[in-house]
Formats: structure tokens, C-alpha cells, sequence
């Protein structure tokens, strides 16, 4: 659906909200058309000050930081549980640190903290992380590989909701947005308990797709220029026998050693690609093979991708893709029995509930931030967090192991008083996107717009109108990091 279609049904939407006739259930059937016109209801309506719609990467950082602002926080998730792509897409965090190690001489930093560190924090007290596991190798890549357990994260992110107060709508999706001219009264939300209009102040957008933007009228492009990956979780393997083979085989060129099944010292990141018929027969899968575990006889994410013929916000095309994919993962594992010493008896132990995408729709915000920007390592005088990881490293890295500036600026939705963004769904350019979507990018983003929007709540301001000095004084008290 292109944007003025997309804005047009929820214009229609609205004016039904406004109108607040309920017909009491009954049902208009255009008979003669290939229309159902749905029957105008009244929805019960529930106040927050702040609305974060998705709890994945960015959106559980996003609603702890309005949270731990002390104001009425509602955090909606159409799943059952929080973390989003972070627990079901990637590899490993990239990146809490500047590249120090691809640049000799350059001061080794850590270059994220705050709410993400927090959440480290938690993970590292339950055996769920492999810490900042130093890259021995590959390491003009990222310095550090930071693997979780996927599992534990779900819980551990969706405790600390908790304790922080945040109202957590699980099994909830966004369907609408109710506006008044350019400012979102509230959102519209489905789940089993009914239809609810959620009235708030200040909205944050870290749904990946921008579904709220989208419903409330912002522009938007669907570059659809990525792969779209279902990744698994695949057990039953002898992890040092693999790590042996490959050694014994040419050796892997990514490499780190960290926590792994509680023990010091063991791998937790390798190339897993075997070369031969293993790697020719994974090339027709889409399969990558950069390896990831914080246990033993276990392989964090093994990604199968597809490029999605058609549009990937459409239910029909991305149907197709669903099935394909899940015929490659069964490929994976046959291939993984075959040809790598240990796997023989191999399953697959988690897959993602639905495909996982680089990026969806983008949405337009103040500021687009551009490819010179992150290599050159600009900073920003509204900058809200800085940033040193690039997904095309060696062929790009920030200069000089350095970090650039995401400006206050790049999270506005553009035209939208009272909505922010946080995620995969801003930055428009390929290559600076390669950069900025990463998880712990989108980390970083979500404890700004979420700090943001609930200063924005507390003043009863846009956006727009936050002063960036009190923003900032924020942001440094919850342990963001900046460089100057
Ligand atoms: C296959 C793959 C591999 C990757 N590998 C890495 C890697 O190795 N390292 C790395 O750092 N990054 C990696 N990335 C990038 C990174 O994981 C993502 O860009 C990042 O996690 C996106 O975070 P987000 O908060 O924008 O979205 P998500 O984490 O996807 O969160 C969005 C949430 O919104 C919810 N939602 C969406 N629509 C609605 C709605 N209408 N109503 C309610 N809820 C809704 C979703 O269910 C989801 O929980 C990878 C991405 C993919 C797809």
C-alpha cells in the first residue's frame, strides 16, 4: 500500500473514532461492491504519558528510559514476549565499542552504555552473555562479539519492564492512530481483551516497520534491499569438534573467546563455512555461516536468507517467503548432518516466529543521516548518543576507530508533533543504514527517544520544543555515553 492509500484508511479510521456513533455491533454489507464497510464502535480508552509501540531491540531500551523518568509508561508488543530481532536475527551485539583494535594506537572504548549496558549487566548475572569477548581475529570487523542467550534475554528484558513500572502490552498490535492535525492523540491497539484507543502524549515508533508513523501519516520509502532471514537455533552439536575440523581445515578468519556454558576462555564467535560442497550447497540456501554461542552444544543463529520477490509489506508476498525460508532451514540442518564433524544428530532448537528484515519501511525524520556522516565521524551539536560499528566493515569503518553522532533530530518523524523513532526504520541510505540498524545502535536510539518522549510527556511539549540541554543532562544521568 503506498502512502496515500495507507493514509487514507486511517483517515477513515479516525473520523469513525471521532464520530463515537457505536451501531451497536450491527453490520453494514456493501452488497453490490467489493467492500465490507466496518460498523462505527466505541473503543474504551486507557491514558499513559508515554506510548512505545514494539518491545524489540530498541523498543525495551525506549520504555525503560521513559519509565525510569517516572512517567505512566505503556510499552505494546504483538508477540508474547520482548527482545524483537535481537533474539531472533542476528549474531551478536554490535557494537558497544569503537574499532580500536583494526586501528593501532587508537584508545579502545566503550562507546555505548546506559540502558543497553544495564541489560548486559542482567544478562552476564544469569550466565546469559559471553561478555565483550575480545575478536582475536576479524577483528578489523568488530573488536568485540557480545552473544547472548536468546531465551534468557526475553526474560530478563521483559523483568526489568517490570520492575521499571512499564505497563507491558504483550500479544497487543498496533491498528491505528488517532489524530488530531499533525499530533497523535492515541494509538489502537487489538488483542483478545477487545479494541482499546491508548491516549498518551508523547509515542514512540520502534516497530521496525514504522507502523505507527505509518498509520499517523508519515512519509515513507520500502527499499526492500535486503534479504529477509529466518535464523536458527540449531543444538545437538560438538562445538569444539567443529572449531577443531575448521582449524584443521584453514582455521576460521572471525574468532573470539569468551563465556561460554559458564566457562572462561571458550570459543563464542567463528566462521563456520567449511568450503566444498558444504559452502556450494549453503550458497543455494542463502545460509551464512558466521557462528555464534554462549553454549556448548549449541549454535546461536544459523541464518537462512531470501530476497523477497514483491514488497515485503505485503501479507501475500511475504507468505510465499515464510514458506521458502522454512524449507531452506530444513536444508540447513540436512547440510549441517552431512558435512560437519559433530552435527550428525543436529536439530533445530528455535526458529523466529516470522521473518526477520534488515529494514521495512523507512521512515522520514529531521534529519536523514548519510553514509559521509558515519565514515567520516561527524558529530552533531543535538547529538543524543555516538556510535563506532560498521555492518560492511573492513570495505567501511568510522574513521580512525572513532565514532559518529546520532542527532536528537534523526529519531523526529517528520510532520508528526509527538512522535519519535527508534531503530532499523530510520536512516535511508544503504550504506549508512549498514551501520545504524545494528542492535546496539538501535539500543542507544531507543534510550534517547524514549528519555525524550517522556520529558516531552512531563513539559507537555512537542518535540520539536524539547530543549536539547535538558535532554542531554538526561541522558549523560542514565549513563550515556558521549565523547566530549
Ligand atoms: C537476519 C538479521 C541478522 C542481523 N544480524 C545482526 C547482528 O549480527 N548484529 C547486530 O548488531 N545486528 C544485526 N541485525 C540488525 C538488528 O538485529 C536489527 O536491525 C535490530 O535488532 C532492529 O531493532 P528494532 O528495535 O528496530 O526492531 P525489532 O527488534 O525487530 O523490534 C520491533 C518490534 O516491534 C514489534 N511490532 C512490529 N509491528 C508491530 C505492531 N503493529 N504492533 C505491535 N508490535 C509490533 C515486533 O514484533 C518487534 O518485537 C540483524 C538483522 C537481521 C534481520
Amino acid at each position: 500500500m503506498n502512502r496515500r492509500d495507507f493514509s487514507k484508511h486511517v483517515l477513515m479510521l479516525g473520523a469513525g473514532v471521532h464520530a463515537g456513533t457505536a451501531l451497536g455491533g450491527s453490520v453494514t454489507i456493501n452488497q453490490s461492491g467489493s467492500y465490507y464497510e466496518e460498523p462505527v464502535k466505541k473503543l474504551p480508552i486507557r491514558k499513559f504519558d508515554v506510548v512505545v509501540v514494539g518491545a524489540g531491540t530498541g523498543g525495551v531500551v525506549a520504555a525503560l528510559a521513559a519509565a525510569r523518568q517516572g512517567v505512566k509508561t505503556i510499552l505494546i508488543e504483538r508477540k508474547g514476549y520482548t527482545g524483537g530481532t535481537v533474539t531472533e536475527g542476528g549474531t551478536a551485539l554490535h557494537s558497544f565499542y569503537n574499532l580500536w583494535k583494526a586501528f593501532p594506537g587508537v584508545k579502545k572504548r566503550q562507546v555505548v552504555k546506559g540502558i543497553a549496558q544495564d541489560i548486559i549487566d542482567r544478562m552476564m548475572a544469569v550466565g546469559g552473555c559471553s561478555g565483550h569477548a575480545e575478536m582475536v581475529r576479524g577483528y578489523n570487523y568488530d573488536s568485540v562479539c557480545t552473544a547472548i542467550d536468546t531465551e534468557l534475554y526475553k526474560l530478563v528484558t521483559m523483568q526489568m519492564l517490570d520492575e521499571a513500572g512499564v505497563f507491558i502490552a504483550v500479544n497487543t498490535l498496533l491498528t491505528g492512530a488517532i489524530m488530531d492535525g499533525s499530533r497523535i492523540r492515541g494509538a489502537i491497539v487489538d488483542s483478545r481483551s477487545g479494541r482499546e484507543a491508548i491516549y498518551a502524549r508523547a509515542f514512540v515508533d520502534c516497530s521496525a516497520y514504522g507502523d505507527l508513523a505509518a498509520f499517523a501519516g508519515a512519509d515513507y520509502t520500502v527499499p526492500n534491499d535486503y534479504a529477509c532471514c529466518n535464523s536458527i537455533g540449531l543444538a545437538n552439536v560438538d562445538l569444539d569438534g567443529y572449531v577443531a575440523h575448521l582449524e584443521a581445515h584453514g582455521g576460521s578468519n572471525q574468532l573470539a573467546y569468551g563465556i561460554r556454558s559458564g566457562e572462561h576462555g571458550k570459543v563464542v564467535r567463528f566462521n563456520g563455512g567449511l568450503g566444498g560442497e558444504f559452502s556450494k550447497e549453503a550458497r543455494k540456501i542463502g545460509m551464512s555461516s558466521m557462528i555464534t554461542t554462549v553454549h556448548d552444544n549449541y549454535l546461536m543463529f544459523v541464518k537462512c536468507n531470501f530476497k523477497v520477490p514483491g514488497s515485503v509489506i505485503n501479507r501475500d508476498d511475504m507468505a510465499k517467503a515464510e514458506l521458502e525460508v522454512r524449507k531452506r532451514q530444513a536444508k540447513a540442518v540436512e547440510l549441517f548432518r552431512k558435512y560437519v564433524p559433530g552435527c550428525k544428530k543436529a536439530f533445530m532448537a528455535r526458529t523466529s516466529p516470522t521473518l526477520n528484515i534488515r529494514r521495512g519501511r523507512l521512515i522520514t525524520c529531521d534529519y536523514d543521516i548519510s553514509h559521509e556522516d558515519v565514515i567520516e565521524a561527524k558529530h552533531f551539536d543535538d547529538e543524543v548518543m555516538v556510535y563506532g560499528f560498521h555492518d560492511s566493515a573492513p570495505r567501511y569503518q568510522v574513521m580512525n576507530g572513532g565514532t559518529y553522532g546520532i542527532p536528537y533530530r534523526a529519531l523526529r518523524v517528520a510532520g508528526i508533533e509527538n512522535l519519535l523513532a527508534a531503530g532499523m526504520l530510520i536512516t535511508s541510505d544503504h550504506r549508512a543504514h549498514m551501520s545504524t540498524r545494528n542492535t546496539v545502535c538501535c539500543m542507544g536510539q531507543g534510550q534517547a527517544a524514549g528519555t525524550a518522549a517522556a520529558l516531552c510527556a512531563g513539559r507537555n511539549c512537542a518535540t520539536r520544543e524539547l530543549r536539547y540541554g535538558q535532554l542531554r543532562e538526561v541522558l549523560v544521568k542514565g549513563g550515556v555515553y558521549f565523547e566530549s
